[in-house]
C-alpha cells in the first residue's frame, strides 16, 4: 500500500449505483465502514461531495469509488492525481 495515481473515469456521470444504494458516496462509506470526511486527493482540503469513479493510471480500466470534492469531480480524465491506495473502492459489475 501506498499512494497512487489515478484519473477520473470517464462516460460514468449517469451511472447508477448498486442496489441497496442512494449514492456511490454511500457506497463507499457502506464497503469502508466510515464516513467519509473530506476529499481524498492527495494535499485537498475539500469537502466529499461525490463518490468519483476512478482508474489506476497505467493498470487498465478497472474502476474505483473514491470521495472526491466537485473540483476533482470536474477534472478533465487525461489528469492524473495522487490518492492513498487503501481509499479506494473496486465497483463490483
Ligand atoms: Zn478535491
Amino acid at each position: 500500500m501506498g499512494y497512487v495515481k489515478v484519473r477520473n473515469k470517464k462516460g460514468t456521470g449517469r451511472r447508477v449505483p448498486p442496489r441497496g444504494y442512494r449514492t456511490w458516496l454511500e457506497y463507499w462509506e457502506k464497503k469502508k465502514g466510515q464516513k467519509a470526511k473530506g476529499c481524498m486527493a492527495y494535499g485537498c482540503n475539500g469537502p466529499a461531495d461525490v463518490g468519483g469513479h476512478v482508474i489506476r493510471s497505467g493498470r487498465g480500466g478497472k474502476e474505483y469509488i473514491l470521495p472526491i470534492c466537485r473540483v476533482h469531480n470536474n477534472m478533465p480524465e487525461y489528469e492524473e492525481y495522487t490518492v492513498w491506495e487503501a481509499h479506494l473502492v473496486p465497483v463490483a459489475h
